[in-house]
């Protein structure tokens, strides 16, 4: 019994993979436009799925370097906060040199004016470095934070980095299977063109031409399948039988009809 899941994406495959056995009032030129349609529709989804793989190689180098970009963003960070360390530390040693030579001059002070004025110095200098000292203990906390998120965005670099090296190569290996698939199909395609008689070939480019590539089309239920155009009972009669070429009226494919399954065997003999 021949089953045809006319519901399925495999309808025109299982129908054609059956096509010399099991129809054989099938006109040939039809079963091999069905084919045909089959070849190009599998080389059209190739040719769309090649074209995408540059975009999908893009998208991961530009997820790759988002992730290189927040390391570095941390890391410019971190510089800047040494850099404000480094300076700050200096200005300290540099107050506190004033302030062991304010403390050796006070030695040397005649009046108690003198006196009073250094000691003021003293004080705003000391005070001085206090408050950079409390800055540098925010920025060695900062510093520390920043080390932390340092070592957050490294992992999350490394972890996504192992996913894209593996979706590249998928991409790279996707690329070779399309290609050796191209190259099985336009191999196929000339053997099936070969057997086509050349009216129905000219039929068959010109539709493809002016229908984006889908030249032949299923009737079911009295309906193309394609344009979803009712057909008069008389052509969708004709179409049944497998026997012609026939053009939808709208859409102007080339139809056939996938005959429903065979009744199961009766009991009665
Ligand atoms: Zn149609």
């Amino acid at each position: 019994m021949i089953h045809f899941d006319i519901h399925s994406r495999e309808a025109v495959a299982t129908f054609s993979g059956y096509r010399d056995q099991r129809l054989p009032l099938m006109l040939p030129d039809l079963q091999h436009l069905i084919h045909l349609q089959e070849i190009d529709s599998a080389t059209d989804r190739a040719r769309r799925r090649v074209a995408d793989i540059p975009g999908a190689q893009q998208a991961l180098e530009s997820r790759a370097a988002e992730r290189a970009a927040a390391v570095q963003s941390v890391k410019d960070r971190i510089a800047a906060t040494s850099n404000t360390r480094r300076e700050i530390e200096k200005e300290v040693a540099t107050v506190q040199a004033r302030l062991s030579k304010y403390k050796d001059q006070l030695m040397a002070v005649k009046t108690n004016k003198e006196y009073q004025a250094m000691q003021t110095e003293i004080v705003t200098a000391e005070g001085l470095v206090r408050t950079q000292e409390d800055r540098l203990l925010d920025l060695m906390e900062i510093s520390e934070k920043e080390s932390a998120e340092l070592k957050t965005a490294e992992t999350s670099m490394t972890s996504e980095q192992a996913g894209i090296s593996a979706e590249r190569k998928a991409l790279e290996s996707e690329i070779a299977i399309r290609e050796a698939e191209l190259q099985r199909l336009t191999t196929e395609r000339a053997q099936v063109v070969s057997q086509i008689s050349k009216q129905s070939l000219v039929i068959f480019d010109r539709v493809a031409h002016g229908r984006k590539g889908i030249a032949v089309a299923e009737a079911r239920e009295g309906l193309c399948v394609v344009c979803h155009v009712r057909l008069r009972p008389q052509m969708f009669n004709e179409v049944r039988r497998n026997a012609s070429i026939v053009q939808c009226d709208s859409c102007t494919r080339i139809l056939y009809f996938v005959p429903p399954p065979a009744p199961a065997p009766t009991a009665q003999s």
